[in-house]
């Protein structure tokens, strides 16, 4: 879901943004600076200190190389002897050995530091690189490194003069250096600046490589040697440092920066990258309070105007809800609350105003409208009620019609059911009234019938009792709580009021409009309204086959 909009979060993210985007931007180029700072000085240094070295070393081997020509050309019958070797040896405490090897590469004479004499061997050196060049180039030489098992297991080099005999060649005086000695000229100096050493001779394999280097003394050096041999041999030396990788045992990338050397050899020096990144760690360590701070700065800042907004709203909804029950604005309340916010509430405050007044005014509309609406409702429920009566009531006559008839006789016999009472009923019917009707005419029917209803009407002396006229000149009387007895007697007044009424009938005997009456009374609590009208009806029946104007039951 899409979170809602917020002030107060915006708000923070704000100041979070404007306090730490420079914090960030600073820090940002004040490492950088000081990276690239960190790197020129690096580079700076490796390339200095692989001069220095090579020097140094070159320097070195120079000297071993002065020392092997002199006795070289010392002018002798037939090579130096034993104890010239031995004294070369302890002129020059590096060496650990020293030969004279024959013009066909026999070694004649031999001595180890000790001054030893080592056993005389036939065609031993007539291979090497260093008698090779000595015999070919009649000139001093410093071999690539070798392992000389005969003598000793330790990786050497080798330095060699050729022995000269009226310029034609009579051997070579040589002596063996181990390539452990060349690193320990410099080694103090590298490993305080953490820099290693790497020496790698003409055919591409590794002399000498520091400890922190992945590569083996007299394994060739692969494509790393070569590129580094590239670089050394470049005419342009502001090229580009080296980044080379896979060189360092620690796995770490180096800055490498190679020499070529007097002897065709290649000395490399090899920085680890984490040189470069290990300065930084103190700016780093520096920055993180700075950030920390100004982010503790944010979150105050954030958590003041937060509770000042809390305040100012929370005010606002106070002065809102006070409106709503006709209140004005609290002017200490107005105080407290933010400038900006003033036209707001100031704005509320009309509204309410405004909103107050219609609201009365809509009220007075409604109450009006309701009123109304009440007379309306009543005239509406009396106008029902009357068309409800005029449903069951008999135009004619003002008696009950059929459906009043049907409807209240159903509602006295569960009155009477419910209350245990009596209910009688009298089925009347008017004597001979077709004859009267063809006699005198339908309308003085109508007429005579408003008449009989009258007199019927004057012989019912109870409130509760019902006048209905189920059809034609037919009617019926309800007379709750009347006994059988009582009923006889109603019926017989009722015949009595009838003849009292004296409506001339001269069409039958007698002259004078009578009345037939059935009489039936509800017995126990058992039997139906159908039942009991149909008893009143058989009564009736019985009145009229008795000779009528009578009650029968
Ligand atoms: P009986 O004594 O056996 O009751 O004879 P009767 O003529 O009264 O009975 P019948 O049922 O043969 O006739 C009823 C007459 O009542 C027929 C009809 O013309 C007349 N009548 C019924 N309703 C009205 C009415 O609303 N107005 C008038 N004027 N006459 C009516
Ligand atoms: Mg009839
Ligand atoms: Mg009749």
């Amino acid at each position: 879901m899409r979170r809602e909009w917020s002030l107060r979060r915006r708000l923070a993210f704000g100041l979070m943004l404007a306090a730490l985007l420079p914090v960030l931007l600073f820090s940002g180029v004040m490492l950088s600076n000081q990276w690239s700072r960190e790197h020129d000085g690096l580079l700076l240094r490796l390339e200095a200190n692989a001069r220095l070295s090579a020097s140094i070393i070159d320097a070195f081997l120079d000297a071993q190389l002065a020392g092997v020509r002199l006795l070289a050309e010392r002018p002798m019958e037939a090579g130096p002897d034993g104890a010239e070797l031995a004294q070369l040896l302890a002129i020059y405490p590096t060496m650990l050995r020293a030969l004279h090897a024959n013009a066909e590469g026999d070694v004649v004479t031999a001595r180890d530091t000790r001054g030893r004499s080592l056993a005389p061997l036939k065609k031993l050196v007539r291979g090497d690189d260093w008698f090779v060049a000595a015999r070919d180039a009649h000139r001093p030489y410093v071999s690539d490194a070798f392992r000389r098992t005969a003598y000793g297991n330790e990786i050497v080099v080798a330095v060699s003069a050729p022995l000269l005999e009226d310029g034609r060649f009579d051997g070579t005086v040589s002596a063996a250096l181990p390539v452990e000695s060349l690193a320990r000229l410099n080694a103090s100096g590298l490993s305080r600046l953490r820099m290693e050493l790497l020496l790698l001779d003409r055919s591409n394999r590794v002399i000498y490589a520091g400890p922190g280097v992945n590569l083996a003394p007299l394994s060739p050096a692969g494509r790393n040697g070569d590129i580094i041999r590239g670089q050394a041999a470049a005419v342009d030396r502001q090229a580009e440092a080296l980044k080379l990788s896979g060189l360092l045992r620690d796995g770490d990338t180096a800055y490498v920066h190679a020499v070529a050397m007097n002897n065709g050899w290649t000395l490399a020096l090899l920085a680890p990258g984490r040189l470069l990144l290990e300065p930084l760690l103190p700016h780093l360590l520096l920055l993180a309070p700075l950030v920390l701070v100004s982010l503790l700065g944010v979150y105050l800042a954030v958590r003041k105007q937060r509770l000042l907004l809390e305040r100012s709203i929370g005010g606002l909804l106070v002065s809102v809800q006070g409106y709503a029950l006709g209140g004005t604005m609290d002017a200490a309340r107005m105080k407290g609350m933010p400038q900006e916010l003033h036209p707001l509430s100031e704005g509320i405050g009309e509204l309410a105003m405004r909103l107050n007044h219609t609201y009365g005014e809509l009220q007075q509309v409604l109450d009006e409208r309701d009123q109304v609406i009440a007379a309306k409702t009543e005239s509406l429920r009396e106008a029902v009620a009357a068309l409800d009566r005029l449903s069951r009531t008999d135009a004619l006559t003002g008696a009950l019609n059929y459906r009043g008839f049907l409807e209240t006789g159903e509602r006295l016999w569960q009155e009477a059911e419910r209350r245990d009472k009596p209910l009688s009923v009298l089925m009347l019917d008017i004597d001979h009234f077709k004859r009267y009707n063809d006699h005198y005419g339908h309308a003085e029917g109508d007429g005579v019938l408003r008449r009989f209803v009258g007199a019927v009407r004057s012989a019912l002396q109870h409130v509760d009792d019902v006048l209905a006229r189920p059809g034609g000149e037919e009617f019926a009387v309800f007379l709750p709580g009347s006994t059988h007895e009582q009923a006889l007697n109603v019926a017989r007044r009722v015949c009595q009021r009838v003849r009292d009424a004296d409506i001339e009938h001269v069409a039958v005997d007698g002259g004078r409009l009578t009345v037939s009456i059935g009489v039936a009374t509800r017995q126990g609590n058992e039997g139906s309204l159908e039942a009991l009208l149909l008893q009143a009806d058989e009564a009736l029946y019985r009145a009229k086959a008795g000779g009528r104007d009578r009650v029968s039951e």
